[in-house]
C-alpha cells in the first residue's frame, strides 16, 4: 500500500478528513477542533485539561469514572457496601 503518510489525516473521533483550519493534535492524535470534546458528556475539552483512551477522548472527571474504578475509590465504595 502506497500511502504518503500525513497526506491525508483523519480525526481519530469522527474519522473524517481533518483541514489544517481545523485541526488539533493531541496526544500525537488528529481530532476536529469541534470533536475534541468528551465521549460521556460532550463538554468541550482543552489540550491542557483531557484524556483520552484508544482514541476516544475523556474530559477528566468521566475517565476517572469510566476508567479508574478500580482505584481507591472502588475500594472505599466496596467497604461501606459491605457494612
Ligand atoms: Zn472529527
Ligand atoms: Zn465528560
Amino acid at each position: 500500500m502506497a500511502t504518503l503518510g500525513g497526506a491525508q489525516q483523519k480525526c481519530m473521533a469522527c474519522n473524517k478528513t481533518v483541514y489544517l483550519v481545523d485541526k488539533l493534535t493531541a496526544d500525537n492524535r488528529i481530532y476536529h477542533k469541534a470533536c475534541f470534546r468528551c465521549h460521556h458528556c460532550k463538554g468541550t475539552l482543552k489540550l491542557s485539561n483531557f484524556n483520552s483512551f484508544e482514541g476516544v477522548l475523556y474530559c477528566r472527571p468521566h475517565f476517572d469514572q469510566l476508567f479508574k474504578r478500580t482505584g481507591s475509590l472502588e475500594k472505599s465504595f466496596e467497604g461501606k457496601n459491605n457494612l
